[in-house]
């Protein structure tokens, strides 16, 4: 699934739940879920946020950064913080680092709680409410969205590496998946028009 559709779908599903949501609709709020939906395909070199994290877009240059982040952000929990969410992090750095796309943590169950951790982390130390809840929306519907598709994910990674996906799915590299995913995007935003006017 394309990075856009991913970030759209948050969006979309933010708006249609917000109500639902303590805090109810904020546009920070929409930012963290948009974010959210994004960080799962940072094991993939030509995603979105890699586009702007990789100065070249290939395996080898997301390699070596993301293990140079991974030592940054332990270094810094070392000399100054000493937070688990902070070690938690620099050790998920590892794992998107040394997986392939869709093969590794950030497309299971674990790295939804691993990155929920750290997001709820960032938002105590900021002061900023409902963090955890954002966080999850945008996380979570990457991860059932993935699962739409025929590839799968490894939703159980690392004690099961099989995966999973929905009995009815869709091929996103196909002329039809991509017409399906421009046809989620439209009713989205169809959906998002006629909700405005109950959201303010
Ligand atoms: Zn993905």
């Amino acid at each position: 699934m394309k990075g856009k559709t991913h970030a759209g779908i948050g969006a979309f599903t933010f708006i249609s739940i917000c109500h639902k949501v303590p805090g109810g609709f904020n546009y920070f709020g929409l930012l963290v879920v948009i974010l959210a939906s994004l960080i799962p395909d940072i094991d993939h070199p030509k995603s979105i946020i890699n586009r702007y994290i990789l100065p070249f877009k290939n395996k080898k240059t997301k390699v070596v950064v993301y293990i140079c982040l991974a030592i940054i952000v332990l270094y810094f929990d070392y000399l100054y913080v000493d937070a688990p969410a902070l070690k938690a992090l620099g050790i998920s750095l590892v794992f998107v680092a040394l997986s392939s796309h869709r093969n590794g943590l950030t497309h299971s169950l674990l790295g939804l709680v691993v990155f929920t951790m750290i997001f709820g982390y960032l938002g105590e130390t900021y002061n900023i409410p409902n963090m955890t809840y954002y966080f999850m929306i945008g996380y979570g519907m990457h991860l059932a969205c993935d699962m739409m598709t025929r590839m799968g994910i490894p939703l159980f990674y690392p004690f099961i590496k099989k995966k999973y996906s929905f009995p009815l799915t869709y091929n996103p590299s196909s002329k039809g998946g991509s017409g399906f995913e421009d046809f989620l995007m439209i009713a989205g935003i169809a959906y998002t028009i006629y909700r405005l006017p109950t959201i303010f």
